[in-house]
């Protein structure tokens, strides 16, 4: 039995063989190349990554024929990161990018990321322009003589490599020699992520660094997947461990003592060091940590909260000039690198940080940290949703709401986020405070109305 394809500002996300097979590759192509050539009409390229998965062998290539039918050439940059892809589009002024990944999900699954011209993803409303062209199948197929060709570039790796060590004063890091862990669960991040690394002087030790798909964990870098990690760490006496996840556009931290110290932090500590420069405007989702409000307030600056998924962050930071940005799932961007979240960004600014202040990355999550962030997950379609939000703003009257996506209320000594999923018929709540106590009561008092619906 085949799950319902997903396409959302996201992507199109599928399991290999069931829903997702080279000839709907092929026909997302050829309507994202529509839609590409109906906003422009001279000839257009569009550049293709894909991440180790080997299934990607297979869709990058039917992807590419889709949009050559509809007359646009192809250059395909290999595996590579999707921030990698964010950045070529614009390197090489391609009309758009194409990221063959499924992210975080594991190997069965596969996915086809689109990025405009300007390295964002379509917003919601050039998502429907898509799907309406994928599924009526109205595509503007051109005759065998001005069809798209397809080439082949490698630079994706030093072309990144170089904008990320101009945001940084790589001479100074390299000074430190850090003794680094890597782990690329054997994703795309792993050959650019060691030579970034290498290139900040790091002596690098790197496991699960070779693209073969084959992940040696489950890919979601977050704590009860971090286990080898966080052992290498203390085992070899290095002063910071990083995971990537299969795209490398998430980064997630182990401190000096194998401590996972979680998602939350790559933004914030990428932000604690951007902040310590310079004031400015900071965007980030709805569902991420108030160290970020923490960080900003001590330099003055302003955050700006958007609806998750990353085209949101991005979009506001490009509208707002943001100095940083973000999600509070390991993902950081800085627009003068990519609008894209990028896990070398958030590397490089760590080791900036940890040079600088010459501290290490427990005291600078200490420093930054305190908050007890709790996830839950509700059975609750997208209705019963709206009712547990309408009867939490009676029991909250005097919160400060958010409704840009579902509802976040924001109170002095915390906040919670309840928003129904993209992707899964459930309501997710999100709750954080100083204290484990006063997060749980918080995530009760959901519970409980959620109980009263149901
Ligand atoms: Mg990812």
């Amino acid at each position: 039995m085949s799950a319902e394809l997903i396409i959302s500002i996201s992507g199109l996300r599928g399991i290999v063989g069931e829903n997702l097979k080279p000839e709907i590759a092929t026909d997302y192509g050829s309507a994202f190349g529509t839609l590409l050539k109906n906003k422009n009409h001279k000839k257009l390229s569009v550049c293709i990554g894909r991440d180790s998965r080997p299934s990607g062998e297979m869709l990058a290539p039917a992807v590419s024929e889709g949009l050559c039918s509809v007359g646009i050439d192809v250059i395909d940059l290999g595996i590579v990161t999707t921030p990698g892809v964010g950045i070529m589009v614009r390197h090489l002024a391609c009309a758009g990018g194409v990221v063959i990944t499924a992210s975080h999900n594991p190997i069965e699954y596969n996915g086809i990321k689109l990025l405009l011209g300007n390295g964002v993803a379509p917003p919601a409303k050039e998502v429907e322009k898509i799907r309406k062209v994928f599924f009526d199948k109205k595509f503007d197929l051109v005759d065998s003589s001005i069809k798209g060709r397809i080439a082949h570039n490698e630079q994706t790796d030093q072309v990144h490599i170089e904008k990320v060590l101009a945001i940084v004063d790589k001479d100074v890091i390299a000074q430190k020699s850090f003794k680094v862990v890597l782990d690329s669960v054997n994703g795309a991040g792993g050959r650019v992520g060691k030579k970034l690394l290498g290139e900040l002087g790091c002596e690098v030790i790197a496991i699960n660094d070779q693209p073969t798909g084959l992940f040696a964990h489950t890919p979601e870098p977050i704590k009860e997947n971090l286990g080898a990690l966080c052992e290498m760490v203390t085992e070899i006496g290095a002063v910071i461990g990083f995971a990537q996840d299969p795209d490398a556009d998430r980064l997630a931290i182990v401190d000096e003592n194998g401590r996972c110290i979680g998602e939350e932090y790559s933004l914030a500590l990428a932000a604690k060091y951007v902040f310590s420069k310079r004031s400015g405007k900071v965007a980030t989702n709805l569902s991420t940590s108030r160290m970020i409000d923490d960080i900003a307030a001590s330099a003055g600056g302003e955050v700006i909260r958007t609806a998750v998924a990353e085209a949101n962050v991005a979009e506001a930071m490009i509208k707002n000039d943001c100095i940083i940005g973000g999600e509070g799932n390991g993902g950081v961007i800085d627009l003068r690198v990519g609008p894209v979240r990028d896990s070398l960004v958030g590397m490089a600014y760590v080791l900036q940080l940890m040079t600088e202040t010459d501290r290490s990355v427990a005291k600078l999550a200490d420093e930054v940290g305190g908050y007890y962030m709790k996830k839950v997950k509700l059975k609750a379609d997208k209705e019963q949703a709206k009712l547990i939000i309408e009867k939490a703003k009676d029991i909250f009257p005097n919160a400060k709401f958010n409704t840009t996506d579902g509802c976040r209320f924001d109170f002095d000594d915390g906040w919670i986020h309840i928003r129904s999923s993209n992707t899964e018929p459930v309501t997710r709540v999100i709750a954080e405070t100083k204290s484990e106590t006063a997060t749980q009561k918080y995530i009760d008092k959901i519970a409980k109305i959620h109980e009263e619906i149901i």
